[in-house]
């Protein structure tokens, strides 16, 4: 558990601001769970949070956020604020400070996200997130529909926390989803990606069943691939987990959701690869396609093992565990050099052995 910024809200309040945990740290310390980083608002302005503490970051001044980081703890500190319009959909074309906590909760949300809890862990619940919490419900703070038109990634939110904290979405937040999903189309990758990502790290990933069959997803996949459920099972490991996602949905558009090149290539590939049958073809594949291709095949075919005795056995998998190098064959030139070597690690996985400098130069000279 990151370490509870006690002294920043002592620190503000002697300074005579309101301050408070809020958000999810407050949710995830009602429900037992870690609290991976700490929210406080505040009726402090920006300039009046860094006036306070010598180590800040101006994070995002502009929407009142300011990082302070005292003693090794860390929290983000935010002034009370409203958001403007969302003319987009996406993000507050103005936000407001306002001197109420009151207004501070009420944009935010969920109910379970929208209280506050003071220093001697006071909880300020004005929309019942407490009652919600209890029957494991997610539900808007205020209108749904007007709240999922200001924003509509609260509705990928909404499916992403009941996949996080395995609740289930109150009627009208849930009905308003449905209506409003169309507005989804408007949302950048980025963010789509995000929410995409927690959900499939999360211990329910067929909740993006639910997201995709609410119309949600619309820009990035057509319906009818197979269900998510057996994604639970796997290791939570990004790559392996949308290597899953594009098994079970071939329709899924995985580079328009722009996550890095690496992780894309390899997802992809391991979802086009039928896991090899004997050691010797493991052996084949980590040497053709590299060892982080064949973890993520081996780990989607349920059976890391394969792959974990070959890398644990200290063995060459690599070039780069190979006794010679490029340089070691002057003689040859460009694609030449990688087609030998390529060739002599296929041999080592087969025989360990031989990865030996000398053997290797000999096994070369026969090549050529
Ligand atoms: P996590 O555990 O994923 O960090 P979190 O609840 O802390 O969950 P954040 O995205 O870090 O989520 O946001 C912090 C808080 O800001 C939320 O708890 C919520 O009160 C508010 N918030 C975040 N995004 C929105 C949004 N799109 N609309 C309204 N309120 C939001
Ligand atoms: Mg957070």
């Amino acid at each position: 558990m990151a370490q509870m910024p006690t002294e920043i809200l002592n620190i503000l309040h002697s300074a005579g601001y309101e301050a408070y945990y809020v958000g999810g740290c407050v949710r995830d310390i009602l429900l037992g769970r870690e609290v991976h980083d700490w929210d406080i608002t505040t009726s402090a302005l920006p300039e009046e949070v860094m006036a306070c503490f010598p180590h800040c970051i101006p994070t995002g001044v502009r929407h009142g956020t300011v990082t302070v980081l005292l003693d090794q703890v860390k929290a983000e500190v935010t002034t009370y604020r409203t958001d403007g319009r969302y003319e987009d959909g996406r993000h507050p074309d103005q936000v407001t400070f306002v001197r109420s906590l009151r207004e501070d909760l009420a944009r935010r949300d969920f109910t379970i996200n929208a209280m506050a809890m003071d220093g001697a862990e006071k909880i300020t619940d004005l929309f019942e997130g407490q009652s919600d919490l209890k029957r494991r419900l997610l539900r808007c703070v205020g209108e749904p529909l007007r709240r999922f038109q200001e924003d509509a990634l609260r509705m990928l939110r909404a499916l992403r926390f009941s996949a996080q904290l395995s609740f289930t979405l109150e009627p009208q937040t849930e009905l308003a989803i449905r209506q409003c999903a169309p507005l989804a189309r408007n949302l950048s990758a980025e963010r789509v990606r995000e929410e995409m990502e927690k959900t499939l790290l999360s211990e329910h990933p067929e909740r993006l069943d639910d997201m995709a069959a609410m119309g949600l997803l619309e820009a990035f996949t057509e319906l009818g691939g197979t269900s998510c459920r057996w994604i639970a099972d796997l290791p939570p490991d990004r790559t392996v987990r949308w290597a899953a996602l594009c098994r079970s949905w071939p329709n899924l558009k995985l580079e328009a959701l722009r996550l890095d090149r690496r992780t894309t290539r390899t997802a992809l590939a391991a979802a086009a690869s039928k896991p090899p049958q004997s050691t010797a073809a493991w052996k084949q594949l980590i040497a053709d396609q590299g060892t982080q291709l064949a973890e993520v095949v081996a780990a989607l075919a349920g059976c890391p093992e394969q792959i974990e005795e070959i890398l644990n056995s200290g063995q060459c998998v690599c070039l780069r565990d190979l006794a010679v190098r490029g340089s070691d064959f002057p003689q040859l030139h460009g694609q030449e050099v990688g087609k030998l070597l390529h060739t002599l690690l296929c041999h080592v996985l087969e025989h360990p052995e031989d990865n030996q400098k000398e053997i290797l130069l000999k096994i070369a000279r026969r090549q050529n």
